[in-house]
């Protein structure tokens, strides 16, 4: 991996260690998938020997693929496995560090004399994996940060990366470069940071940069683990940054594997379509290592402070009745004639024609400007311009909300037009910009244009146009949340309108699911709050109960909680403080036996898991964070 090779596809084993045919079978499925390597835990010598037994086994049924040994907490079981797998991944933060999760306060010569025990511990095992020809990943996570780090760097993505460079120096000190780092977070943006950070300063420390696994840890499961680890992942893929990608689902691992494949299919196109040379950059006009959203004024609830709008494109529909607004979270009840509104319903509809009759509450309408101009209602419709059209004083302007399509850098796009359209939108407190591109390097194009955008002052509200022609909404569902979730991410646009141009019916089946990928892109880039936030954890061979099955328990009963976060994790080898991030935690803790956190304070330990998802709702209660489901009317 690395230097130009491929990017890598590889997940992770759920099955015992000691179950050698179980995970030997397990391992087979995620090969025949295509992963191209294949981690397994090991938590105790015990389990680094028997990883012996399962590599012979699979290299005796025709299989060479690499397999990586986890580990946490014991070097012993690291120096056993080096000398067995391709490959040993070790979490600094777990590996000889002190955790008590304590405030502790570090001075100089304490914090020198750690540093001087971890390279006592962890050089045994660097010159083992020289010796053997392992290679190493040194693996950061978010929420496994030793005392030492946090004392001086907190809980922050430069705590992340100084943790990965501590081991990193070792290991080059003894001219082992054999060498792969992961940042991972179960917060995208935290990982998309760190990542950047760590490239950064493995550049200025030593002129070169080590192969990058990237992963969104603990991603969760179904839509919202697709999309927060298309996200995370994707963004820095169109950095440029990676060599080999997890995707950390909780379901079976080879499941992971169509995910990973979606997201790499982006950048092993055989289209002759070559991206498009965009301006050059002379100074980034924004901070890719900190969020800070761009600075905007409000044109109605689009832009300044407000969330980022979701905009329903329902253009492919001659005429839309009630009932087509139920994919986008408008109910309506003929028989109250009211309506349900969800949480994640969309604030405008892109349409043909003016609706015939009348609107949900705040539900608004964009039409193109010619079909505006007949509408009835302009209170609640508004026009969607081409750069000419709003150029053109002849042309009935809105007064409360004009749109303007800018295409980004297309190869055809007249850049004096742009040029004189982006100067009259400065002056103008009514314009909304539409950027779109149909370039290759779509993300490059779009965010090129925002950079435009603050270079010139331009502070008009600006939102993301972004169309979709694969086969498949998995693919769209990638396609999506990588052009937009990287906008997003760096604090640009403040809306969404997703597209679709695929199949031959004239009919937008997929509006529902479109609309559902808005709200879990904008949820994930923590932009838009629409729903419950899960962070579970994949499982793996330290899991002491059916992770799957416990997931969907909690879901099932605590879905229609807004914006409140809950983690489930197999175990705790990860911290609590990967909990940060939830409010509530869900561990496992023993056979038959869940731990509930809050934040990161164990709040109920050890209870039996048979009454435990009954126990997370007292303790959600006692918390004031339940509400009973509404009832619709
Ligand atoms: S948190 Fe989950 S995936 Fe991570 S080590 Fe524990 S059980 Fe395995």
């Amino acid at each position: 991996m690395g230097a130009g090779h491929p990017i890598r596809i590889q997940t992770m084993t759920t099955t015992d260690t000691m179950d050698t045919m179980g995970t030997v079978e397990q391992a087979i499925r995620c090969i025949e998938a295509g992963a191209e390597l294949v981690r397994i835990t090991a938590p105790s010598k015990k389990e680094a020997e028997n990883l012996q037994l399962i590599k012979d086994e699979l290299r005796k049924r025709g299989y060479t693929t690499p397999l990586v040994a986890d580990i946490h907490f014991t070097p012993n079981a690291a120096e056993i496995a080096a000398r067995i797998v391709e490959k040993v991944r070790v979490n600094p933060g777990n590996y000889v560090d002190k955790k008590k999760f304590e405030q502790l306060e570090y001075t100089d010569e304490e914090y020198a004399e750690e540093i001087d025990r971890i390279r006592e511990r962890f050089t045994p095992l660097v010159k083992i994996c020289k010796e053997h020809g392992t290679a190493m990943r040194i693996g950061t996570n978010h929420g496994s940060l030793s005392d030492r780090i946090m004392s001086r760097y907190g809980d922050t993505a430069i705590g992340m990366v100084e943790s990965a460079m501590e081991f990193l120096r070792i290991a080059r000190d003894e001219d082992y470069h054999n060498i792969v780092l992961s940042m991972k977070s179960s917060n995208p943006q935290v990982m998309v940071q760190a990542y950047r950070l760590l490239v950064n300063h493995m550049m200025s420390e030593f002129g070169e940069c080590y192969p990058l696994h990237l992963g969104v840890t603990e991603a969760g499961d179904g839509e919202d683990g697709r999309i927060k680890s298309a996200i995370g992942i994707g963004t820095l893929l169109e950095d440029g940054i990676g060599d080999t990608i997890r995707v950390s689902l909780t379901e079976d691992p080879e499941l992971e594997i169509p995910v990973c494949r979606d997201i790499i299919k982006r950048y092993q196109s055989s289209s002759q379509q070559q991206p498009v040379v965009l301006p050059a950059v002379s100074k980034l006009p924004y901070d890719p290592f900190n969020y800070r959203r761009r600075k905007t004024f409000a044109v109605a609830n689009i832009g300044s402070t407000q969330v980022p709008v979701v905009i329903a494109d329902m253009s492919r529909l001659d005429s839309i009745q009630e009932t087509d607004l139920t994919d986008i979270g408008y109910v309506y009840n003929p028989s109250s004639d009211k309506w349900n509104i969800a949480d994640a319903a969309a604030d405008y509809i892109f349409c043909k024609q003016e609706p015939a009759f009348a609107l949900p509450g705040t539900l608004r309408v964009i039409l193109y400007a010619s079909e505006w101009e007949k509408a009835a209602d302009k209170e609640k419709c508004f026009p969607l311009f081409s750069a000419a059209e709003y150029l053109n004083n002849d042309i009935k302007k809105s007064a409360t909300i004009n749109w303007v399509m800018i295409d980004c850098y297309n190869n055809s796009t007249d850049d004096i037009l742009n040029g004189q359209t982006l100067d009259k939108i400065a002056n103008d407190p009514t314009a909304v910009i539409c950027l779109s591109t149909e370039n290759k390097n779509a993300v490059q194009s779009v965010r090129r244009m925002f950079i435009k955008l603050l270079e010139k002052k331009i502070n008009n509200p600006a939102i993301l146009i972004c169309d979709s022609s694969h086969d498949t909404m998995d693919e769209s569902l990638v396609h999506y949340a990588v052009e937009a979730g990287a906008l997003l991410i760096d604090g640009l646009s403040d809306g969404v309108c997703f597209g679709h141009h695929f199949g031959d019916n004239n009919k937008p089946v997929h509006t529902k699911l479109i609309n559902s990928i808005a709200f879990g892109i904008l949820q994930a880039t923590r932009t838009r709050i629409s729903k419950t936030e899960y962070i579970s954890c994949p499982s793996c061979g330290r899991t002491l109960f059916d992770l799957q099955e416990t997931t969907a328990r909690i879901r099932a009963v605590t879905n229609h909680l807004k914006g409140v976060k809950i983690a489930i994790m197999g175990c705790i080898v990860n911290g609590p403080g990967e909990m940060a991030d939830a409010d509530f935690g869900y561990v496992g803790s023993g056979v038959g036996k869940i731990t509930l956190y809050k934040g990161k304070e164990v709040v109920k330990r050890n209870i039996d898991s048979e009454i435990a998802v009954e126990e997370l709702i007292n303790l959600l209660k006692e918390n004031s964070a339940w509400v009973d489901v509404p009832e619709t009317v």
